[in-house]
């Protein structure tokens, strides 16, 4: 993936892709003190671009550091790099890490680095089994207790366990996997947030420990649109036997449907076809427009 063609935007300038580098000794590969965003474009706009630059400030707070670009020049990078490389629909990924001036735990004083990088990524699960819903495993790995690590931020450490549990699963020929939280209660996917359906009713776990999506809110707010019932609550793993059906929703994974969760199955029903279609409509700023 280092050797593409077309740009980086790094500390405030376009660097070729292939020279985007950084050094060995950086406090961000050896202790996690980076986070991160990820944004989707969609017809040459950057979907919710200024809500997702908020996040990836408040996540560098909750770790202690403050990325040396305001929110409105952040988004002109972003925007200026999506011209530059040329792509309509494209997905984004701003990283914001500490650098390589000291070495050790405590690196008070090193540099705080920015980098956005834009690559063509169109589905994130394989596009034909996305139709049909894609299979997760449950995760042996949980996700922490807010007390035990920084759960609010999307911070590059917290997905040591999704990468395992990731690897864990497709290891088995699942797609993802279904993480619990500490508690034992049902919490989100390695990279996307939960949904579920029984009866015309939706049911998603209550983020308390785990990333509130900005795709999870507007799924949320299209199925209040459509006067769905939402119910945002504690789900435990055995629940799972009754609900008719599960989604997923992310930046990356859109709203993606889900056919089995271990030895859980569902259908790809309605209400999921629904909020997929609703979403892209969203999403897309010229077909949004035409639909107000
Ligand atoms: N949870 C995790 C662990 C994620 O990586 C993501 C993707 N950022 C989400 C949930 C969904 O967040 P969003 O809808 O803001 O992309």
């Amino acid at each position: 993936f280092d050797q593409l063609d077309g740009h980086i935007w790094m500390n405030g300038e376009f660097v070729p892709w292939k020279d985007a580098k950084v050094h060995v000794l950086t406090h961000g590969l050896h202790y996690a003190s980076a986070v991160f965003e990820g944004e989707r474009a969609y017809g040459g706009e950057i979907f919710k671009l200024t809500e997702h630059t908020e996040r990836l400030h408040e996540s560098a707070d909750i770790l202690g550091f403050k990325i040396p670009y305001s929110v409105g020049e952040i988004d002109a990078a972003c925007m200026e790099l999506l011209h530059k490389q040329g792509f309509a629909d494209a997905y984004v990924r701003p990283i914001a890490w500490r650098g390589s001036e000291m070495m050790g735990v405590s690196a008070q004083k090193n540099r705080i680095n920015l980098a956005i990088a834009i690559w063509q990524w169109p589905s994130y699960f394989d596009p034909e089994q996305r139709m049909k819903g894609i299979r997760l495993d449950l995760a042996a790995y949980r996700r922490p207790d807010p007390r035990t690590a920084p759960s609010k931020s999307k911070a590059a450490g917290l997905y040591m366990i999704c990468t395992l549990s990731k690897h864990a699963a497709e290891a088995k020929g699942y797609a993802d996997a279904l993480m619990l939280d500490w508690r034992g209660r049902v919490a989100e996917a390695t990279g996307a947030n939960v949904f579920f359906v029984k009866d015309g009713v939706i049911h998603t776990p209550t983020p308390d420990c785990f990333l509130d999506g900005i795709t999870r809110r507007t799924v949320i707010e299209l199925a209040g649109k459509r006067g769905y019932e939402v119910v945002e609550r504690t789900i435990m793993p055995e629940e799972m036997e009754g609900f008719e059906q599960c989604f997923l929703t992310g930046t990356a994974a859109e709203v993606t449907p889900v056919s089995e969760v271990g030895p859980y199955s569902f259908e790809v029903g309605d209400i999921t076809r629904t909020l997929m279609d609703d979403y892209t409509a969203t999403v897309y700023p010229a077909r949004a427009a035409a639909a107000e």
